[in-house]
């Protein structure tokens, strides 16, 4: 027998938003990593914010239980339904359209379907700049973005998604459609709803359309790949280079030799831009919307390759960096970013890894990782400890990767490994979730680690916005 909610769809938007074919149903039901997988009644595709609110009235009436998805690349199990095959999921996918583009106001309204890479595309023609980048730009969605207040390579400079983003339109569990697509820098009218809904992971509302803030285009990058032997000296240069750059830091990222060994296993065509026997490189870029002519013979006129060329021939000589290349070309760069941006697929290729997304205020990040890899060092003194990433944001995928050898235990040990750096993460004030959100996989911890009173009160929020608990129900709050 058709199912209520269903039914009132079709007879009140239309049957072809609503797919049930199982083929096309399958890559939305499992995530990225493959470490949740669900069941759906069907998943429902509008192409306007009409038809959202039409579903989302319906879905209240019937008591229908809703999972918003973009891209499905959410790395937190948010986008995915529980086994009970009763929920619905509502994907944005079908409403990628760009609503206005502005280049003097420096904006782009978008719908919230519309994927990352394209909205780069099209300003980038205009000479302008949307900052939010991450590896997995050619299929996420802004809505995602925004719904996991998504950080990615150059938090350090231009801030996570929130504060890329200037007004929202966002439709309500009942239905209401609040507009909120304002494309005003500055608006003190009250409460700022769209803060609440950034980051909600679609517990609150459906993130419908967006209005994001642009940056003029960088035309000078310079980028370096450097070997360290210590990971605080990471650190101190990446302050040093904050500094002497002029605040002209995008990215930078740390990754151990333990994580290089993988990637290139995992993928050998990748090219091998520095020889590593021991420690960490970094990967380093500046920029400039400025363009920089190369002029080494005028150190008085500075441009970014000079200044990148001294703080490395300073910290050279200081043995901070024992070895260093910079990229002569966009090539280059490329190439030195492949290394980075493989790095999750490569873990995943080489075992079922412990994964986490820590962050840790910047200055304690080197003593955190010392403690949580002696921590691991207890239960699995083989396994690869792989603690790569935004370390400029104090923020670290510290992963383990099971011993090269394998580990008969291994899915034994697992369990006492993340708690072992979770432990280790309470000592030194962390946040288990810097930038991938909580979805399925930290709801638990997050009851666990959040202050009760601050707890206390989000659950306040989600009854207020969604009474009856029909979205994503299980994520945040339980
Ligand atoms: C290779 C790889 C690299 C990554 N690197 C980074 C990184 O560097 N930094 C980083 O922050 N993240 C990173 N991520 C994870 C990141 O969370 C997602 O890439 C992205 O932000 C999610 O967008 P999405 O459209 O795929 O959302 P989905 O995965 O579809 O959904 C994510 C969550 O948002 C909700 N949601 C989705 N759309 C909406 C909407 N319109 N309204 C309300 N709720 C919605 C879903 O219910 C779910 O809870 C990476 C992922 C991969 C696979």
């Amino acid at each position: 027998m058709e199912n209520e909610f269903l039914k009132k769809v079709k007879a009140r938007i239309d049957g072809s938003i609503i797919i049930t074919d199982e083929e096309i149903m399958a890559p939305h039901l499992i995530d990225w990593r493959g470490n949740f997988k669900g069941h759906a009644k069907a998943i429902l595709m509008p192409t306007n914010t009409k038809m959202v609110s039409t579903i989302m009235k319906i879905a209240n009436d019937e008591n229908q239980t809703i999972v918003p998805q973009g891209g499905n690349t959410g790395l937190v199990g948010g986008g995915i339904p529980n086994q009970t095959g009763e929920s619905i999921i509502l994907s944005l996918k079908k409403m990628n359209s760009i609503i206005e583009f502005s280049p003097v106001n420096r904006t782009i309204t978008v719908q919230s379907g519309c994927i990352l890479q394209r909205i780069h595309e099209v300003v980038e023609n205009e000479n302008l700049y949307f900052p939010l980048n991450l590896a997995a730009r050619g299929s996420c969605t802004i809505g995602g973005n925004l719904a996991t207040n998504a950080g990615g390579l150059n938090v350090l400079r231009y801030g996570t998604m929130r504060e890329q983003c200037i007004g929202l339109e966002i439709v309500l569990a009942d239905g209401t459609i609040i507009n909120e697509l304002t494309n005003l820098r500055k608006d003190n009218t009250g409460y700022d709803l769209k803060n609440l809904f950034v980051g909600s992971e679609g517990t609150l509302g459906i993130i419908t359309g967006a209005c994001l803030k642009l940056f003029s285009k960088p035309l000078t990058r310079v980028t370096t790949l450097a070997v360290i032997q210590k990971f605080e000296h990471g650190l101190k240069l990446l302050d040093r280079l904050q500094h002497q750059s002029g605040d002209q830091v995008e990215s930078f990222e740390i990754m151990p030799k333990t994580l290089l060994d993988i990637v290139y296993k995992q993928f050998p065509d990748i090219s091998h831009p520095i020889k590593l026997e021991t420690g960490f490189i970094l990967l380093m870029e500046v920029s400039s919307s400025k363009l920089d002519k190369f002029e080494s013979s005028n150190l008085e006129n500075y441009n970014l390759r000079n200044i990148m060329e001294i703080f490395l021939e300073n910290s050279m000589k200081e043995n901070l960096i024992s070895d260093a290349v910079v990229a002569s070309n966009e090539a280059q760069r490329k190439a030195f970013w492949a290394i980075r941006e493989n790095a999750p697929l490569a873990t995943r290729k080489e075992s079922w890894p412990v994964n986490t997304d820590i962050s840790v205020r910047r200055d304690k990040l080197a003593q955190f990782y010392r403690h949580a890899s002696n921590e691991v060092a207890k239960i699995s003194n083989n396994s690869r400890i792989c603690g790569y990433g935004h370390v400029g944001d104090g923020n670290l995928h510290f992963n383990v990767v099971e011993a090269e050898e394998g580990d008969p235990d291994w899915a034994d040990k697992r369990g006492a490994i993340l708690e072992a750096i979770y432990s280790s993460l309470a000592k030194f004030d962390g946040s288990i979730s810097a930038e991938h959100g909580i979805g399925q996989l930290k709801t638990d911890q997050l009851i666990k680690t959040k202050d009760p009173n601050h707890y206390r009160i989000m659950t306040l929020i989600k009854n207020s916005f969604d009474p009856k608990n029909i979205l994503n129900p299980d994520r945040i709050i339980k």
